[in-house]
């Protein structure tokens, strides 16, 4: 498992890249999700945090270029009011939900400004998975609730440091002697850092790339991706 530092900004996917993406662009091939169902007791396997069936292109990916230059973080492109489901089973640690329908990129007077209304899961091995950018009272948990995987925590939006409504993803954890050298090798010593995870629905390693679309649960692509 691979470990970066924390981000050191918002989250923001570029207003040229949604044109370019919403405008005149015919959606790259598609990834199929052939995985198959895993145990249902297993507690440290990742699903894509949304329903079974809907796609998502990633409009940034680990490392990507606009907001994630520091982390493992990733944008789900969805309309608003999305249901986000849980990505892997945890503990409901925070929540937030009282920012309102404002985005930082566009209006300087938006109060609420980086992840902005959000879930976050801390899982049985201490890491926490953050659910950002979600719509005003669109978190559907209380901290302390369990969850299963795949359950519905909350709704999409754009708030905060958001230039079109997606989900922003990402699992951190404080760097120590359980996770690996490299946490502290690009970037630097840090108190937390972002992990690399690997979806069970994803296919190949695993792993979401910038601009390539995703079906959740494992549904077929008409691309044959
Ligand atoms: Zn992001």
């Amino acid at each position: 498992m691979r470990v970066a530092r924390r981000p050191s900004r918002p989250d923001l996917v570029p207003a040229a890249l949604l044109a370019a993406l919403l405008i005149c662009c015919t959606p790259p091939a598609a990834v199929n999700n052939p995985a198959d169902p895993a145990p249902a007791d297993a507690t440290d396997l990742y699903y894509l945090p949304y329903e079974t069936g809907r796609a998502s292109i990633v409009l940034q990916g680990h490392f990507g270029p606009f907001s994630h230059e520091q982390s493992y973080a990733l944008d789900f492109q969805m309309p608003r009011g999305t249901p986000i489901l849980a990505a892997r089973r945890g503990i409901v640690s925070a929540v937030r939900d009282d920012c309102p329908d404002c985005s930082c990129v566009w209006d300087s007077d938006c109060a609420c400004c980086g992840f902005a209304n959000r879930v976050e899961i801390t899982h049985a091995d201490g890491s926490r998975a953050i659910y950002a950018h979600l719509d005003p009272g669109g978190v559907l948990v209380a901290v302390g609730q369990p969850v299963e995987a795949r359950d519905m925590i909350g709704l999409s939006g754009s708030t905060g440091y958001s230039a079109a409504p997606h989900l922003h993803f990402e699992v951190r954890a404080p760097l120590g002697p359980a996770l690996p050298a490299e946490a502290t090798g690009r970037f630097g010593p840090s108190s937390d850092g972002t992990l690399e995870v690997r979806f069970e629905d994803v296919a190949g390693d695993g792993v979401p790339r910038m601009l390539r679309v995703y079906w959740s649960g494992g549904r077929a692509s008409a691309a044959g991706g």
